[in-house]
């Protein structure tokens, strides 16, 4: 497919990147080929819609960083508004707050707490999947809310890491699974 020929093209490996032993997925030329980015974020935007092209989500969240860049644009194609994920401390106004382990370490990310309405369904976005770390604090961030997630949407997956296993019963799009 067209993704397909993008993905290989336009996504490259990095070694060692952030530290020694990760082989870090860099999609800044994918996001610099305005034909690619277009392409990738209408095969995002099909996990919010149903079999007809209707719309079926009230909301998009991205996720720090790399998840703005692609839920912002998917939100517009979808006729939706945008929600931030972020980590601790970066926003202004009441926020939710999750904290989960990394490998050596804990994050915490935060979504303030009007961002939402109770009973909104929700389509989350990211680059990669990686161990579910991220995309589990987020959806227990939108629980908070009393908003439900209707599906994560992702560029890649690293299967061997297993962050589907961690997603319960949320459907899980992935252009790519590695
Ligand atoms: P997880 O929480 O372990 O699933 O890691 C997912 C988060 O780490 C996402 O927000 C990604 O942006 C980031 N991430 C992990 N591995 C890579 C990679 O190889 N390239 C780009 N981002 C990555």
């Amino acid at each position: 497919s067209d993704i397909d020929r993008y993905f290989d093209a336009l996504i490259r490996d990095i070694p060692d990147f952030p530290k020694p032993g990760v082989l870090f997925k860099d999609i800044t030329p994918l996001l610099a080929d305005h034909d690619a980015f277009t392409a990738t974020v209408q095969a995002l935007a099909a996990a919010g819609r149903d079999e007809s092209g209707a719309t079926v989500v009230d909301k998009v969240i991205g996720m720090e960083a790399r998840g703005f860049i692609l839920a912002a644009p998917v939100a517009l194609a979808l006729g939706v508004g945008f929600v931030p994920v972020r980590k601790a401390g970066k926003l202004p106004s009441a926020t939710y707050a999750v904290s989960y382990e990394l490998e050596y370490a804990q994050a915490t990310l935060e979504m303030h707490t009007d961002a939402l309405e109770a009973g909104d369904r929700v389509l989350l976005v990211d680059d990669v999947l990686a161990t579910g770390g991220t995309a589990a604090a987020t959806q227990k961030l939108v629980g908070y809310a009393g908003a439900t997630v209707q599906a994560l949407a992702v560029l890649m997956e690293l299967s061997f890491l297993h962050g589907r296993e961690v997603l319960g019963q949320t459907p899980l799009l992935a252009l790519r699974t590695l």
